[in-house]
């Protein structure tokens, strides 16, 4: 491959180039970012924007923008310390394991009534019916215990939304138009069928006309700017959850459960970095004691919407795909609740994922530990960060199905089922990156391993697995695809002197392999499990792209071809007998 070569006046000139199109990018934003939805044409906003109202909000947005590794302007004046972001995120981080105050959960303990939070995913309200059946688990909960329901949008919902964030950035007015009509359609169909009193009916059904007016204002700014901001697409989809949660606490209400739905831009606080925030434990605490626990004492039950938060700014954030279950938990380790139950629509945690493996079966006891790796490794039925903000406590999450409420599910504890050992479960993630730092002049380049990590950290891009070879000629580590091009952009950046200089030769993407994880406590003490795992494949002839094992006990993840994602699922699956 041929690079040019470029002196140095011709790399500031590119530089400072680079740096006037970030920042010109960067104002492009803070514009989207603060459009006022109620502009219906260019010239209104640019009017508006002209006026400077937002000039206070702009720069904090710009320091936000700068925070999220996007704006590095290096020789300018404003240019941002990243290294400085980096420490202050990390301190964020830290405090996203919530230590909870022994003296706090003494007194907890002690209440009278118990104290339950209960979240109910997108299938688990997927329609009347659905929603009628989750009232009917909370009424009964509500004779012995203080609820706090979690909700997820109606099933597909977040989908359909975030389809039409993606049109509006298309311009596709049309397509646009549809779905949002088809959403208010379906959620006035549901309100119709649950609540049979014309006023209630009619109350809720104003509350959801507002929330699509915001959804389609955001998507006429979005059309307008032709571009879609990590704020806007935040915003609408998080519209769902600020359907469901009113439709749920109405539903509640008119069975006689007094119930009131919350936004939950009201409780849960997170940092700012857009895409990937970090919930703050303790503030969020505080907001959730003010304003969840007089609901509480006065027999409410409060319906919070899943998936978002706001940062003490108030500007909302997503927890990510399928966060519903983070947001629980957050809920769960601030109020100190007595257990989490997470309603879904399969009876627990399984032993593998039930649409790849048809003998999986139900695991009535896991640890903490082992239910992290699980969802680390796009184990779907809990969010990746679900148990973090437990690990601290002593809180029991169940995870049981809806449909069969009967059934007891899966048990969660600190330290799972006492004849635990061995392998417990699979599981498998293919929408991976596998991105490779490497050439042969690596070995030179200073402290290469800290650079990349610290830059993957920065771009808030959770590592899956890593690998190096012994000539360090090679790293390749795993991440998220959703997280895959900020990160090698991001290290592009980090390494750009080191690439000119052929020190490295090359940061590649590789979007065609998946990983598989074998899960299980104290398996590192147990001899012989990799060598039948990989025996096993190799029978099948499945081939082995990387392995990663020894640095967590209780898991043993490596990399195949996506297309040999079922088939090593099923081997392995039958080689452990876990059907059994
Ligand atoms: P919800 O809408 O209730 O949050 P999800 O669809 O997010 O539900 O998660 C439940 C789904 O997770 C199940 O229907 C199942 O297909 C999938 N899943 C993947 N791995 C597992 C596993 N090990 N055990 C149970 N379910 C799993
Ligand atoms: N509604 C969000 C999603 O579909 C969050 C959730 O369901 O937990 O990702
Ligand atoms: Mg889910």
């Amino acid at each position: 491959m041929l690079t040019r070569v470029r002196s140095e006046p011709q790399r500031a000139k590119e530089h400072a180039c680079q740096a006037s199109l970030e920042l010109k990018r960067a104002m492009r934003d803070v514009a989207n970012e603060f459009l006022c939805p109620t502009f219906s044409t260019e010239q209104d906003w640019k009017l508006h924007l002209r006026s400077g109202i937002h000039r206070e909000d702009a720069s904090l947005t710009m320091a936000a923008f700068g925070e999220r590794g996007g704006l590095n302007l290096g020789c300018h004046n404003s240019s941002v310390d990243l290294s400085a972001a980096v420490v202050k995120r990390a301190a964020i981080q830290q405090d996203a394991v919530f230590h909870s105050n022994p003296e706090r959960r003494r007194v907890a303990r002690s209440r009278k009534r118990p104290l339950w939070v209960m979240k109910f995913g997108g299938t688990s309200v997927g329609n009347a019916s659905c929603i009628g059946r989750a009232v009917e688990i909370i009424r009964a909960a509500t004779r012995d215990s203080n609820i706090v329901v979690v909700v997820s949008a109606m099933s597909g919902v977040t989908d359909r939304l975030i389809e039409a964030a993606v049109l509006s950035e298309a311009g596709d007015r049309q397509q646009v138009a549809i779905i949002l009509e088809e959403l208010s359609n379906q959620h006035e169909a549901v309100a119709g069928a649950l609540i049979p009193s014309p006023a209630e009916r009619s109350h809720i059904s104003c509350k959801m006309q507002e929330v699509f007016r915001e959804g389609d204002h955001l998507c006429q700014g979005t059309m307008l700017l032709r571009e879609l901001t990590q704020r806007a697409r935040d915003t609408i989809s998080s519209l769902g959850e600020r359907l469901s949660a009113p439709l749920v606490a109405a539903a509640l209400v008119d069975r006689g459960v007094a119930s009131e739905a919350i936004d939950a831009t009201e409780l849960v606080v997170t940092d700012s970095f857009l895409g990937a925030p970090e919930p703050l434990m303790e503030v969020t605490r505080e907001r959730c004691e003010a304003r969840l626990r007089p609901l509480l004492d006065k027999g409410i039950v409060p319906v919070v919407t899943g998936y978002i938060g706001a940062t003490s700014e108030g500007v909302l954030t997503t927890l990510g795909r399928g966060g519903s279950d983070y947001s629980a938990t957050i809920l769960g380790a601030v109020l100190d609740a007595n257990q989490i139950i997470i309603w879904t629509d399969v009876d627990g945690i399984l032993t593998a994922d039930p649409r790849f493996v048809s003998g999986a079966c139900t695991i009535p006891e896991i640890s903490y530990r082992e239910a992290a790796e699980l969802a680390h490794f796009g184990a779907k039925v809990l969010h990746p960060k679900t148990l973090g903000p437990l690990m601290q406590s002593d809180i029991p999450v169940w995870i049981r199905s809806t449909f069969a409420p009967e059934r007891s599910g899966t048990k969660i504890t600190p330290s799972g089922s006492p004849n635990g050992g061995g392998v417990k479960a699979l599981t498998a993630i293919s929408d991976v990156a596998l991105i490779t730092v490497g050439g042969p002049g690596i070995v030179g380049v200073r402290d290469v391993l800290g650079r990349t990590f610290m830059t993957t950290g920065a771009a808030r891009a959770d590592v899956l697995l890593v690998s190096q070879s012994s000539s360090q000629n090679d790293i390749c580590f795993v991440v998220p695809s959703a997280v895959a091009k900020r990160t090698i952009e991001a290290l592009r950046r980090e390494f750009a002197q080191d690439l000119a200089h052929h020190n490295v030769e090359h940061i590649t993407l590789n979007q065609s392999a998946a990983v598989v994880a074998v899960v299980g406590e104290k398996m590192q003490g147990t001899p012989g499990i990799v060598g039948r795992i990989f025996g096993a494949l190799g029978l099948e002839n499945i081939n082995i792209i990387a392995i990663a094992q020894g640095s967590s006990a209780c898991n043993i993840a490596f990399l195949v071809a996506k297309k040999d994602v079922q088939a090593a699922l099923v081997t392995t699956h039958r080689e452990f007998q876990l059907a059994s």
